[in-house]
């Protein structure tokens, strides 16, 4: 294989760096990759991780595999075990989606437990991480530079004034469909550099009676370039730079 040709063999022009593909029907993950989307399914618990596994192998996408901090409750040792023995699985490219909530997320203690396991295999294995960080962006910076990951995503983030850090730092903040009607999310643009955007829909999560997709990469594009002044086509090859630069295609 050319090394510039990716294993997933894919000639896509979008992308989503994190959906719950094990939420959608296999009409709309094709209908997604008829689309020139590639789809990254970020998983939450077991059973997700499990049906990411078999989208994976059908299709031949690329997965993160991991606990979600709202279910870090029902984690037990033999779940961090199973993440360990599947990681090695050649379609999987980071793990996700990991991180803390003080929003909606219990048990803040255990949650740091299960972030910080599942920090420990990222970085044992150099693999990329997908992450939610609802109102504790500052609680997981702290914790990624601790365990020295190199390789992060801030998924969905808000303004705030920890992105100029981020930024510093070099990871990454994937923005969705909401980036059309919230200013907050345009203000994080202005403070990130294009070098930092990925693009990502939470599908099919519905928020504000709005059922998020894949298909909404090509309109997060769209808004993006007109926010930052550039060509869509420009903007692309940039995005496809910053992909690449988070996880080994
Ligand atoms: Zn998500």
């Amino acid at each position: 294989m050319p090394a510039e040709q990716h294993k997933f063999k894919f000639n896509f022009k979008y992308f989503d760096i994190h959906c719950h593909a094990y939420e959608y029907s296999l009409n709309e993950i094709e209908y997604f990759l008829n689309n020139k989307i590639l789809i990254f399914s970020v998983s939450e618990d077991l059973e997700s991780i499990k049906k990411n596994l078999e989208i994976s192998k059908n299709y031949n996408l690329p997965i993160f595999v991991g606990f979600h901090p709202w279910n870090s409750e029902k984690i037990s040792k033999n779940d961090i075990n199973f993440l360990n023995k599947i990681i090695k699985f050649e379609n999987i490219v980071g793990i996700g989606e990991i991180g803390l909530d003080k929003v909606f997320g219990k048990n803040f203690e255990k949650q740091k437990e299960i972030f910080i396991e599942q920090l420990k295999i990222a970085k044992e294995y150099d693999l990329a991480i997908n992450v939610h960080s609802l109102k504790t962006l500052k609680e997981v910076i702290d914790l990624v530079i601790k365990f020295d990951i190199k390789k992060v995503n801030f998924h969905w983030v808000n303004y705030s004034s920890y992105l100029e850090e981020i930024k510093n730092l070099g990871y990454f903040c994937s923005f969705n469909i909401t980036i059309k009607n919230k200013e907050n999310h345009k203000k994080a643009l202005e403070v990130l550099d294009i070098k930092n955007i990925l693009t990502e829909s939470d599908g099919p999560y519905e928020y504000k009676n709005i059922k998020m997709s894949s298909i909404d990469v090509i309109e997060v594009v769209k808004e993006i370039s007109n926010f930052y002044k550039i060509k869509e086509e420009k903007l692309i090859r940039q995005l496809k730079r910053n992909l690449k630069n988070f996880i080994k295609l």
